[in-house]
């Protein structure tokens, strides 16, 4: 190699890139040089002199974006996946899902499910999910194994949980998991109580502590159903967003999942302590629960994300279809076309979900100095083609076949639609074998 030669990992050419920056940059007929798991350049290659690539790609016929940001789902659930379908939610609990989790749930079954989840996460344009249930340090090493990322929220609740006696436990565990994986590029730490309705005041509170002392965020699911908000009402006399705001919950960084059933003074609260929400469409649509008011979120400038929640409640991990739906939602419900448009959608899917998590720096977006995490979709399909516009090509026509290759922190995960680092087929096989010798009667 010529010493003027610059040496990269991976050299893209003729790229066509929806970057999702904030400007919205577009790119067409460029080139993306890859070195060190880093985006190194972006552009023209004419004035850098000749290039040192290991391997070359020709990009013609694709578009390049950020992959989709999963903010939150309950990977392993995936084993659990239309076990009990079209009863209401509390029946769902806790005639099928309870008992399932309380018979099955161990460390070996939660490494098959989050394999399960991630193959298909990885196949529909994921890098990355966060996640909320037990035996979280199998989540992190069958993440590692795929090469995709994850955010780790082992559930705190008051009772014991297939893998903690007490919330102390729990709290503890979380702890371990933090200085086990704090130099591992591919995991990140969240402290996960599960529902105001599920911890109790002090559980919360020390929850909130951890998350300060380790600058972790702190997660949990709030106000999902109306029942919960009439409970807490009850119960406290006060909203659940209220009475987490009073004891302290939202002083440090936190992440809440579903805020389907808000007051304006919740609103006021999750903006005043710069809350991110985020919304489950699917899984929200499938147990009726209800809908989140995005417009009324975003106008008040709350960071908000994506989700797809546990396969056992949507049933699938696809947040492509997630994201479809989202849109449609919110144009239905509120009976006006203009109310969410492609592009916001799409910047909900992907930016958004990295800056709820305060991972903007390196997520979320193709820009140069960030993580080279994208993925490559095929455009030469009939469902693709005429195309006129990029992002409502995405957002409305998109198929999860067409994410022909996942590039994850400078290293393919997916090529040419072949899973790289696991035995799919193996994965698969195990799963069917779960389910037939499954019996929660
Ligand atoms: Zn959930």
């Amino acid at each position: 190699m010529n010493s003027s030669q610059l040496k990269y990992d991976i050299w893209i050419k003729n790229a066509h890139i929806l970057s999702m920056d904030a400007a919205f940059t577009e790119f067409v007929e460029t080139n993306i040089l890859i070195k060190d798991g880093k985006i190194a350049h972006i552009g023209s290659v004419e004035n850098l002199g000749p290039i040192n690539a290991d391997y070359l790609i020709d990009a013609s016929h694709m578009i390049l974006l950020p992959p989709f940001f999963n903010a939150h789902n309950h990977a392993a659930m995936s084993l659990f996946r239309g076990l009990r379908n079209d009863v209401p939610l509390m029946t769902w609990l806790q005639e099928y899902i309870w008992p399932a989790e309380k018979k099955y749930i161990n460390a070996k079954n939660v490494r098959l499910g989050t394999l399960l989840s991630g193959i298909e996460m990885i196949r529909s344009g994921t890098n990355l999910f966060a996640d909320m249930y037990f035996f979280e340090d199998e989540v992190a090493q069958a993440s590692i194994e795929l090469g995709m990322r994850c955010i780790l929220g082992e559930a705190i609740l008051d009772f014991p949980t297939p893998n903690q006696k007490t919330p102390t436990e729990g709290i503890h565990y979380t702890r371990n998991l933090y200085y086990k994986y704090r130099d591992e590029s591919l995991v990140s730490l969240s402290i996960s109580a599960h529902a105001p309705y599920t911890c109790s005041t002090s559980v919360l509170k020390s929850i909130s502590e951890v998350s300060k002392d380790l600058k972790i965020p702190s997660t949990i699911h709030v106000s999902e159903t109306s029942r919960e908000v009439e409970e807490s009402l009850k119960t406290h006399g006060k909203t659940p967003v209220e009475y987490l705001n009073d004891l302290g919950f939202f002083d440090f960084h936190t992440i809440c999942y579903h805020c389907i059933h808000l007051s304006d003074h919740d609103i006021e609260i999750l903006k005043e302590k710069e809350v991110s929400v985020i919304t489950l469409p699917n899984s929200n649509m499938q147990l009726a629960s209800g809908i989140t008011p995005i417009p009324k979120l975003l106008d008040s400038e709350i960071c908000l994300g994506l989700g797809t929640d546990g396969a056992a409640s949507n049933n699938n991990m696809s947040l492509l279809r997630d994201m479809q739906m989202m849109i449609k939602l919110q144009k239905l419900s509120h009976l006006d076309s203009t109310i969410l448009n492609a592009k916001t959608a799409l910047s909900i899917a992907t930016s958004n979900g990295a800056k709820s998590y305060k991972m903007q720096n390196s997520l979320g977006s193709i820009e140069i100095g960030k993580s080279a995490d994208i993925q490559f979709i095929n455009i030469d399909s009939p469902h693709m083609q005429p195309l006129y516009n990029p992002y409502a090509q995405i957002v409305y026509s998109m198929q999860e076949s067409d994410v022909k290759h996942l590039l994850i922190n400078g290293r393919f995960v997916m090529k040419d639609r072949i899973i790289l680092n696991a035995d799919e087929e193996k994965i698969i096989y195990e799963a069917m074998s779960f389910a037939r010798k499954l019996n929660i009667g």
